[in-house]
């Protein structure tokens, strides 16, 4: 690893003033990683240097096609001052995944966890200390060829930045959720699996419909039949049967559409773990709609990376709306959350082995 240290890096105090603001995406850290490949030479040595902007060609070809990949992980402050990563082995296989579907370089897993560590040693005090805070980290990669011929780009250009992510759960609210027909966000042999910002690009005007409709988050429903739950925004979704120990904790079955959540994937142990049974299951916006009225669905609950686990109130869609609860949080959903964020946090202990301590 080069490295090449920022002179202009922040002092400790203005450091800590920026990260205790809370807030998501505002502040980056010091340092961030970059490590380029090509067809010819494969991947180069990475460096780590100042947070800065790179200059690219405009005949660049991410900026017309859209041949990019992201991952999203977070670093938590452990109860001894120490840093741990989340299962970032995980999101390692998850970007090679990602970078086969869009024709990138697969990053061996050890490169792209070299790459992370070296980020943290660097810029460590960035890592806030409160529960649900935790240092959100970035890495993504970009077609690099220059040129506008319509291939797969024979170089590509990986890059690792981090910023301080506050706890932005708010208790007292769900979110609400426009069940979108009109629009889908991945079919079968598509990129629906693979975490690419084309994904999202195509996402936005649903996003804009939802809204329009009051509605703070879209939910997707299957391609084909237009009727099977996949998932919402950019997190997968659960769904509470029944109640206390009886209760079932149930997320739509990964089809091949549906984005793998490692969050997703860590909740199904987690509520295991907890005593709930838990299915992975196709379920439709009638079973959704009908669940709701019948009582059977107690409480929905969306999750991922950045938000980790955040409840689902009022659904609304072209056939009417339905609220789940009464707009608080449910019971199993903030024990969940809960569970996970104390192994995150080094609160509890870590069996299934997913924290990954800095060194
Ligand atoms: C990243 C992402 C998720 C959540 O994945 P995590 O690994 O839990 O952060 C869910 N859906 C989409 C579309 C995503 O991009």
């Amino acid at each position: 690893m080069k490295i090449t240290l920022n002179p202009h890096a922040k002092d400790a105090a203005t450091r800590d003033a920026l990260v205790a603001e809370g807030g998501f995406g505002k502040y980056y850290t010091d340092h961030m990683v970059v490590c380029e490949w090509s067809e010819k030479d494969g991947w180069g040595e990475p460096e780590l240097k100042p947070y800065g902007p790179i200059s690219l060609d405009p005949a660049t070809a991410v900026f017309h096609y859209g041949q990019e990949i992201f991952e999203g992980l977070k670093a938590y402050r452990q109860p001894d001052g120490s840093i741990a990563l989340f299962r970032p082995d995980a999101n390692a296989k998850r970007f090679a995944k990602s970078a086969a579907r869009l024709a990138l370089p697969e990053m061996p897993e050890v490169l792209f966890l070299e790459t992370v560590d070296a980020l943290l040693k660097q810029d460590g005090g960035w890592v806030p200390s409160k529960i649900g805070e935790a240092l959100y980290i970035r890495p993504f990669m970009i077609a690099t060829e220059v040129g506008l011929g319509v291939r797969p780009s024979n170089k590509a250009l990986y890059m690792l930045i981090a910023t301080p992510a506050g706890a932005y759960f708010d208790p007292s609210k769900a979110v609400s959720v426009w069940i979108s027909t009109e629009y889908v966000r991945a079919a079968l042999g598509g990129t629906g699996e693979a975490k690419c910002g084309g994904n999202y690009a195509a996402s936005l005007v649903a996003q804009k419909a939802a809204a329009k409709e009051g509605c703070d988050q879209v939910v997707w429903i299957d391609a084909k039949e237009r009727k099977w739950v996949e998932e919402m925004g950019g997190m997968n979704l659960y769904f509470v049967k029944g109640s206390r120990a009886d209760a079932t904790v149930v997320t739509p079955k990964l089809t091949g559409t549906l984005l793998p959540g490692i969050t997703r994937d860590s909740i199904l142990s987690v509520a295991k773990d907890l005593g709930y049974k838990t299915e992975e299951v196709m379920l439709s916006i009638d079973d959704w709609r009908d669940g709701v009225k019948s009582g059977e669905i107690t409480e929905i609950f969306a999750c991922g990376t950045a938000a980790v686990v955040s409840p689902v109130g009022q659904a609304k869609s072209a056939m009417g709306t339905w609220v789940t609860g009464d707009g608080q949080p449910g019971v199993i959903t903030m024990q969940i959350r809960n569970a996970l964020l104390a192994i995150q946090h080094g609160t509890a202990p870590d069996s299934h082995n997913w924290m990954s301590v800095v060194k």
